[in-house]
């Protein structure tokens, strides 16, 4: 690797410089899965320009040119998170045995006491993680604003921008308390006009509807036994007439189902195609326990799906029906989930946990390396919307890149690169690109001193158990 620039944080467009990556093995992931051995991506501004086997076009005007030797490397689209909680970095390692419920129930207490400060500080812990295990686009749910906190929705946005993510938060809500037969406690929870206008304002403040946008917002109320019904429609009906997107947590655990039976007396699934919820611009955490008819209703509407496997796990709630959806069409792409039920936080240990534990579950066919990378990718994109602009490596796409050391004594036994990357420890990221600007280099961060970031989550960490 080569000096490192001084990256450009503030400009919205990138600067038109060319950027060369040759003698890498390239997976593509595009519609025909194409790699090449031995290829080259070049990259200029913000755009993917040219993509293809062995070195890179010459190029002979005068333009500032990178060139970056991947010899070693695998270089893949950059992975796309779909479901996380920033603000639980700073409330990790606690409830450690418990389920969903009495997790959500140990732990509102403590979310409750939350601020700019809190959120601030955990989002950048949280977008670091995302960032050094090779994400480039994430969404996140932010559903917790105690009265008085301040604007937490902007102190994670303030904080990805600085860091260089591509950020799609969710102005989340929760206004079903205990008194009205929902899980929250009432001092959690707000006015369903507090929520509305809060997320209008959140919308018009922020959105940035371009299609090289950093900012996407998003509409999210809580989870089916956190929010009202009333909430849940006049939601659906704001994001639509903003042309903005629906996100929501369902079917996570058989508790939940049990709830909806009882309050609802029907499914999650159906509970939430009462309420306009299933459609191509709504995608829902987890649905880990559907039914076949559940199945065939994501696929026939698009609904999309945000797949946490490690969180799945970490509070025994199930495993995901991944070969089912995938087979029956239903956009699926990977998550974290927040890190209090994940503490690792790292996305590209998703990629091996998805095909590890759907191979657990229906046999050694049940997900390639291939198609796990792609559900990491392009799956990604297309449940956040982005699928036209990021996802894959072609020319006319965004330059969301990362890029792979799969030479050294953990990878460099493994011929096939992907299976390097997927199989094997989670590579050295030499390389990762967020909208043309490398964000991390030779494994570290560009954009922040990680030292800082650490002290700064301790600090908050403690802030909220004093
Ligand atoms: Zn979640």
């Amino acid at each position: 690797m080569t000096g490192r620039p001084e990256p450009a944080r503030d400009t919205v467009t990138a600067m038109a410089e060319r950027l060369v990556i040759e003698n890498a093995t390239v997976a593509t992931v595009d519609v025909a899965d194409t790699e090449f051995p031995t290829g080259h991506v070049v990259v200029e501004g913000n755009w993917i320009v040219a993509v293809g086997a062995g070195a890179a076009p010459s190029y002979t005007d005068d333009v500032a040119v990178r060139r970056i030797d991947g010899s070693g490397h695998l270089v893949t689209p950059g992975l796309v998170n779909t479901h996380h909680h920033f603000y639980q970095w700073v409330t990790r390692g606690l409830a450690q045995d418990a389920t969903l419920f009495d997790w959500l129930v140990a732990l509102y207490p403590t979310w409750s006491r939350i601020d700019e400060d809190v959120v601030y500080a955990a989002a950048r812990g949280s977008i670091s993680s995302l960032l050094l295990s090779g994400c480039t686009a994430a969404a996140d749910h932010h559903y917790v604003f105690p009265r008085g906190a301040g604007d937490l929705l902007g102190a994670e946005i303030r904080a990805a921008r600085e860091l260089g993510l591509r950020f799609h938060p969710t102005r989340g809500s929760m206004d079903r308390g205990v008194s009205d037969g929902g899980l929250p406690p009432d001092f959690a929870v707000e006015s369903i006009e507090a929520i509305l206008d809060a997320t209008a304002q959140a919308v018009d403040t922020h959105h940035d509807p371009a299609p090289d946008s950093m900012l996407r917002l998003g509409v999210a109320p809580c989870s089916p036994f956190s929010v009202s019904t009333d909430l849940l429609r006049e939601a659906a009906g704001l994001a639509r007439s903003k042309n903005v997107r629906l996100h929501t947590h369902g079917a996570e655990t058989l508790d939940e189902e049990q709830y909806c039976h009882e309050v609802f007396d029907k499914g999650s699934t159906d509970y939430l195609a009462g309420v306009g919820w299933l459609g191509d611009d709504v995608w829902i955490a987890h649905c880990v326990h559907l039914s076949d008819a559940d199945i065939a209703r994501f696929a026939s509407t698009g609904t999309g799906i945000a797949h946490c496997p490690s969180s799945n796990a970490r509070l025994g709630t199930g495993i995901a029906r991944l070969q089912e959806l995938l087979a029956a069409g239903v956009p699926v792409g990977l998550g974290v989930d927040g890190t209090a039920s994940n503490e690792n936080g790292s996305l590209g240990a998703e990629l091996r946990a998805a095909l590890l534990f759907a191979r657990a579950r229906k046999g050694p066919s049940a997900l390639g390396v291939r198609q796990a990378l792609r559900v990491g990718t392009m799956g990604g994109a297309r449940v956040i919307g982005r699928a036209a602009e990021i996802g894959s490596l072609e020319v006319g796409k965004l330059a969301d890149i990362a890029m792979w050391y799969v030479d050294g004594v953990e990878h460099s036994s493994i011929e096939d690169k992907v299976a390097a990357l997927v199989l094997g420890s989670l590579p050295p990221l030499a390389l990762l690109l967020v909208n043309g600007q490398p964000v991390v280099e030779d494994g570290q961060l560009t954009t922040a001193d990680v030292g800082e970031v650490a002290r700064d989550a301790r600090i908050q960490a403690q802030r909220l158990v004093d």
